[in-house]
């Protein structure tokens, strides 16, 4: 018998997952990514969950000690460096590479097309032909979006649904440890560090590598001030001045230790956003990953999502005698855990978007900024979310 086969759009996180987990049910695969060097190079440090290394094993991929740095808790401080709240937090910290490049690598050759972007999609009598931009086309069973944030398969079935700007936006930077003196070194730990200026919330945490990774959340009100802040930047990393400015607001306002990690950094932003596809099956047509649904970082699940997503995506067609069967429930159960997350995001950023639009009449416990909630919320273990339900 002839083997069904999957277009998968978009060869990241979400893409590879799905990629590995339809290959082992029997179909051939064929992903297409826009970017023609190895992706290796981007993404930084991730939280993960137990159901995210449960995906990863099921793929035959050691859980070995390089996957991830472990902290042991987490611990908040004021701007003088006085400790605020400290929660016992055993957990993993990975880095987006450490899973990208097993998934990679454990592709049948010649089934990744590096260097392919797709630009829309035909129905050709029951087979989705895929369109590609330079001419050249495909035809599948089934076609998935695994194509992140601007996904163009989620354009071409809803047209209208943008990216919604949360109204902030996410400084980053990583640095090496040996960069730093060995007294800052020493006085780091291994902990979960964070800081809460009034209206912001900065996260700092040991990677995979030995090196040290933050996220700093700080508003910027508009899409006018955005586009200054982003014409300000020079490739991935902003200008001298405009890093030398967030480092002198890092002096000012977080702890002396954690000013000391931005100061040791290149900064670069990413501008956060909410994504809620309406539907994320459409014919033989799904989504997956940051293309059916991004919540804000908060939730610090978007790895996980896009490989829950995958699993749930193959359980259901290996365990469906018709594919249409298998999207119905693909659709509803990861449905109603992506706008879940979408939801909860939201919900644990409002008091940074607050900040940006407070002419929005907010609820007061949407500005609760406590550090007793945010220590518990962000990033929470799966289990401690019994809303999001758990079913694949
Ligand atoms: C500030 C910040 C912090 C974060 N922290 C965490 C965290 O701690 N933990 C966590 O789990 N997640 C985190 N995330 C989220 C995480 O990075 C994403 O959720 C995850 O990468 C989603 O994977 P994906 O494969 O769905 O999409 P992406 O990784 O965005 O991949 C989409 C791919 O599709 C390709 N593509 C796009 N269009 C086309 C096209 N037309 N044709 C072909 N290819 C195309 C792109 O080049 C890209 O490679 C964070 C995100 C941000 C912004």
């Amino acid at each position: 018998m002839q083997k069904q086969r999957a277009i998968i759009v978009g060869g990241s996180i979400g893409g590879l997952f799905a990629a590995n987990l339809l290959a082992r049910l029997g179909w051939a695969v064929d992903v297409y990514e826009r970017v023609a060097d190895d992706l290796a190079g981007r993404g930084a440090g991730i939280g993960t969950h137990d159901e995210l290394f449960a995906v990863l094993r099921e793929l035959g991929i050691a859980m070995d000690d390089s996957i991830g740095m472990r902290v042991d808790e987490r611990v908040c401080l004021d701007e003088r460096g006085a400790v605020v709240q400290r929660l016992a937090w055993p957990h993993v910290m990975s880095h987006w590479v450490r899973i990208y490049r097993p998934l990679r690598e454990r592709l049948e050759p010649g089934s990744y097309h590096a260097g392919g972007g797709f630009v829309d999609f035909s129905d050709d009598d029951g087979e989705i032909v895929a369109h590609f931009d330079d001419g050249s086309s495909a035809r599948c069973d089934l076609l998935i979006g695994a194509d992140g944030l601007r996904s163009t398969v989620r354009s071409c079935l809803f047209p209208d649904v943008q990216p919604a700007y949360a109204g902030y936006v996410g400084w980053r930077g990583i640095v090496a440890e040996s960069a730093f003196p060995a007294a800052l070194r020493e006085a780091l730990g291994n902990h979960y560090y964070f800081a809460l200026p009034p209206g912001e919330m900065m996260v700092c945490y040991p990677v995979p590598g030995r090196a040290w990774n933050y996220v700093w959340y700080r508003p910027v009100p508009g899409d006018p001030e955005l586009a200054d802040l982003a014409a300000e930047a020079s490739g991935p990393h902003v200008r001298p001045e405009l890093a030398a400015r967030l480092k002198s607001i890092a002096r000012s306002t977080l702890a002396p230790l954690l000013a000391e990690v931005v100061e040791r950094t290149q900064p670069f932003f990413q501008a956060i956003y909410d994504v809620e596809a309406p539907r994320i099956a459409a014919g033989r047509v799904v989504l997956l990953g940051d293309a059916a649904y991004v919540a804000r970082p908060h939730v610090g699940m978007g790895v996980t999502k896009a490989a829950l997503d995958a699993a749930c995506l193959a359980r259901s067609l290996g365990g469906s005698r018709d594919v249409d069967t298998a999207l119905a429930r693909y659709a509803r159960l990861r449905g109603e855990f992506g706008r879940g997350c979408v939801r909860r995001g939201r919900r644990l950023g409002a008091y940074i978007e607050a900040r940006a639009r407070p002419h929005f009449a907010w609820p007061p416990e949407a500005l609760d900024q406590s550090a007793e909630r945010l220590l518990r919320e962000i990033g929470a273990p799966l289990a401690a979310i019994p809303e999001l339900g758990a079913e694949l």
